[in-house]
């Protein structure tokens, strides 16, 4: 059910920052795919966000936190609650106020997006985030999802992270999150939390370097990724040991489509909007992808991707 107009009045009340109503979320998904949400809501602050949540809990709203949309399937229907995004007081990066002998250590917003953050360290000789300059979400969103590449993870380079639910405020250190490929543990039990800001490692290096490295993996990946179609990236999440691409394209679907989704020509593990793609084509082709690569090699790929509903 959508909100009354009595909760849109308290929801207006209650926060300082921009309010959104049936805001399509084909607009903020790289996808661009999704319904209308009820209300997305674009936060100041922690006292902002805290607010919110705790309003979402008396009222008994659905909600859902949003980061740069880079891994999100959002339903053609849209989703009956409050999508939350995080806004300028979490966009913040500087030098965390502890430092130690071999490591850089910087303060920064779950909001930040991640080519920000690369080019930041590049551009203040920091090294150790070249993997990140090409995944197009935000530090918050690359926690959730441990998000990584080229042999490396967020978890090669998280120290600490901050972490608000509608009561407290708290710092969980690395060795309590629970790192895996593509998943974070701490922040999968915890459902109500919101991931606020981290403090990352890096290592002093010639910026110089660091911009080649972010140049050649850039490259890589244009050369090997559908550039300019949209997108979330890799849909189903690497086997143990072989790769998701492998087995689609194994199976023969490269270019087998449904509606306006089709399997990219250029890499199999990916599901590309050819213009008017709905959510509904894009699960219909995943359902078709499992079962092929179950019937060929015996796997059962699973999603990567995060439905939002
Ligand atoms: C072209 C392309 C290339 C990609 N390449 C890679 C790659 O190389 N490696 C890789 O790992 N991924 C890749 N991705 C996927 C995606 O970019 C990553 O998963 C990224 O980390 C998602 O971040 P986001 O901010 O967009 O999060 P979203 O997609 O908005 O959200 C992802 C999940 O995290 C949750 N979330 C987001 N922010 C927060 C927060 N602050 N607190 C709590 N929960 C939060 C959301 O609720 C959702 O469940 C790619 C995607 C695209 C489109």
């Amino acid at each position: 059910m959508s909100l009354s107009s009595s909760q849109k009045a308290v929801l207006t009340g209650a926060i300082r920052g921009k309010i959104r109503w049936d805001a399509p979320l084909s607009e903020w998904t790289t996808y661009r795919i999704g319904g209308p949400a009820d209300a997305l809501v674009t936060l100041l602050d922690v006292e902002d966000l805290q607010g919110v949540l705790r309003l979402c809990r008396r009222q008994k709203l659905r909600w859902k936190l949003l980061g740069r949309g880079s891994n999100i399937l959002a339903a053609d229907e849209g989703f009956r609650g409050i999508i939350i995004v995080l806004g300028e007081g979490f966009k913040y990066i500087g030098r965390d106020h502890q430092q130690d002998d071999e490591e850089v250590l910087l303060n920064t917003g779950a909001g930040v997006s991640l080519a920000r953050l690369s080019s930041w360290c590049a551009e203040h000789g920091l090294s150790g985030f070249e993997f990140a300059a090409g995944i197009p979400g935000s530090v918050g969103g690359a926690v959730v999802m441990n998000a990584g590449g080229w042999g490396r993870s967020m978890a090669d380079v998280i120290r600490q992270i901050e972490m608000v639910d509608h009561e407290k405020i708290e710092n969980i250190s690395e060795e309590h999150l629970g790192f895996s490929y593509r998943a974070c543990r701490a922040l999968a039990e915890r459902k109500e939390t919101v991931v606020t800001g981290a403090v990352m490692k890096f290592k002093a290096a010639d910026p110089a370097q660091i911009r080649e490295t972010i140049r050649t993996l850039r490259h890589k990946r244009q050369q090997r990724q559908p550039y300019g179609q949209p997108n979330c990236g890799s849909v189903f999440k690497n086997p143990e040991g072989t790769s998701a691409g492998r087995l689609i394209d194994e199976a023969g679907l490269k270019g087998r489509r449904i509606g306006d989704a089709e399997v990219s020509e250029k890499h199999a593990n990916f599901i590309v909007n050819r213009g008017k793609a709905t959510a509904r084509d894009v699960v219909a082709l995943m359902d078709e992808i499992k079962e092929k690569v179950l019937l060929t090699s015996g796997v059962e790929l699973r999603p990567e991707v995060q439905f939002l509903c």
